[in-house]
Formats: structure tokens, sequence, C-alpha cells
């Protein structure tokens, strides 16, 4: 049984709004959470030359937001970023670039048209776990 994880309809509705703003490249970044379930979203610059289809997150912008997160007692709840033109399933770069084992990897497809394709997904040391996300 794949494992389930909540996330909050602001926050996926967040995650859509920022995909569809940026329906020629792959968007990123980083969502902390704390102890009151609060979320905070970081987006951050796709700086990969080939940004239609892969993501590489721009350093600073990322070593910025990690601080801000343990600045403020926050945990990194997960890490996303968009499929304009291919499905929710990672590809093979996503999981050899994946740098935390325990972080949930949120991939949103923007090609279903009309219809919320999000998916979650741990890059285990031995292979890729989907989680089964719920927006509520
Ligand atoms: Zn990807």
């Amino acid at each position: 049984m794949n494992k389930t994880i909540i996330i909050p309809r602001t926050l996926a509705n967040r995650l859509l709004t920022f995909a569809q703003a940026a329906p020629q490249a792959e968007i990123c970044g980083l969502i902390s959470t704390d102890t009151n379930n609060k979320y905070r979203v970081y987006p951050i610059d796709n700086i990969a030359d080939d940004s239609g289809c892969i993501f590489e997150m721009n350093p600073q912008q990322q070593i910025s937001a990690f601080k801000q997160i343990r600045d403020e007692q926050q945990e990194l709840f997960a890490i996303y970023h968009s499929h304009p033109n291919s499905e929710a399933l990672p590809s093979k770069k996503d999981q050899q670039d994946a740098a935390y084992t325990d972080a949930l990897n949120i991939i949103i497809s923007l090609n279903t048209k009309g219809v919320l394709d999000m998916r979650g997904y741990f890059y285990r040391e031995d292979g890729v776990e989907t989680v089964d996300l719920i927006i509520e």
C-alpha cells in the first residue's frame, strides 16, 4: 500500500498556478512546513538550458531558501517541479539528481488539460516510492 500524504487545496492550487504561468518551462521550488502545519512555498528559478524538459535550481536561491527554512525553524516538506509536456512521472534525471531521500517530490503535469495531475514520490536509495497525494 502506498503512503498517503495530505496536501492542502490552497497549496495545491498555488503550485498549479505557478505551473500554468510557465507553460513552456518547468517550474521548481521548495515547500517547508512547521509544527502548526503551516506551509511556505519558495519558488526557485529554473536555470537549466533546456528548461522545457529538465529543471536545475538556481543555487543561490536554493541556499537562501534552505537558510530561511532553518532560521524559521521549519523543515523541508517537499521539492516540486512541473512537467509542461509530459505526465507527472519522474524522469531518469529527476531520480539521478535527487539529493534528499527524505523529502517528498511533487510533480505537477500540465499535459492533461483541465485536470489537476499532481503526484508525489520519494526517491529512495533502492528506487522510487509512489505516494498517494490527498488534496483536501
Ligand atoms: Zn521532472
